[in-house]
């Protein structure tokens, strides 16, 4: 499978500390790529630099082939060249949040046809067609004319994974979907992502879920105090772990 993703030396700094010290991941297409590690080392971090959501101070982007265009900011790290090609970066690789990060003054529906509607230019009816497929995709459909405020975590994290699949990315990354929810709503979300990877889509998922990133991925990379301290096939990492650090992680039951 052809390079979908390649993310290369990301380092980033917040005042004097680096939090990434040359962080990189390859990603070929429908491949699933679980980014484990403990509080504190950087995931987040990690991928917000890939959609510049963060700037980093150094480091490459490409989506097939196609770097993103880079120059220094004003306080030493990168911004997009062109704010056009960040932006169709964006619609091609969409980001779930731990905190789903809904609109909470939008419905079910207008959450999922906003960006449809205003990054792809779909007309209100075609955006709305789209909302329906993947809210009945992710089982949220009946709960279409509500607002975020009245759906369970569970729900909205679901309308949060419909509003990105309607943007129908190539490559979509995941922060800690999973740890806002209540345990009896971890499941539900859980069954939606298993499903979307078994589609074939390539996906990055920050995840705590370790028995979820053993059935799901095909790579697992360990991040520790901002590098790449181990990574190769769950199976390997997660039931082998070489490196003290990672057997610590494992081990500590996070
Ligand atoms: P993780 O997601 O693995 O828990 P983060 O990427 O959130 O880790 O954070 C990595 C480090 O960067 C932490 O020490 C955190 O306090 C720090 N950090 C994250 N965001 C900021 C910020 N906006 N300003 C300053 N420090 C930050
Ligand atoms: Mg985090």
């Amino acid at each position: 499978m052809p390079i979908k993703l390649e993310v290369s030396d990301i380092h980033k700094r917040f005042g004097d500390v680096e939090v990434l010290k040359g962080v990189s991941l390859q990603a070929a297409s429908g491949d699933v790529l679980t980014l484990i590690g403990a509080s504190g080392s950087g995931k987040s971090t990690f991928l917000r630099c890939i959609n510049l959501l963060e700037q980093p101070n150094q480091g490459s982007i490409k989506l097939d082939g196609e770097a993103l265009r880079l120059v220094p900011d004003r306080d030493g790290t990168l911004k997009a060249a062109d704010s056009r090609q960040l932006a169709a970066m964006r619609a091609r690789l969409t980001m779930v949040f731990q905190h789903f990060n809904l609109w909470a003054h939008m419905t079910v529906t207008e959450n999922v046809i906003e960006a449809p509607m205003h990054v792809l230019g779909l007309s209100k009816a075609e955006a709305t067609e789209r909302a329906e497929t993947y809210l009945n995709r992710v089982g949220v459909w009946h709960r279409r004319d509500l607002y975020p405020a009245h759906l369970s975590g569970g729900e909205q994290q679901r309308v949060a994974i419909a509003r990105a699949l309607a943007m129908q990315p190539e490559v979509m990354l995941f922060d800690e979907p999973t740890s806002a929810l209540d345990p009896e709503l971890v499941g539900e979300v859980l069954r939606v992502m298993r499903g979307l990877a078994e589609e074939g889509r390539t996906m990055i998922i920050v995840t705590h879920e370790m028995e979820f990133a053993r059935e799901v991925s095909n790579k697992t990379l360990f991040l520790h105090k901002g590098m790449v301290e181990e990574s190769g096939h769950p199976s390997e990492v997660l039931a082998r772990p070489q490196s003290p650090r990672l057997q610590q992680f494992l081990s500590s039951g996070l």
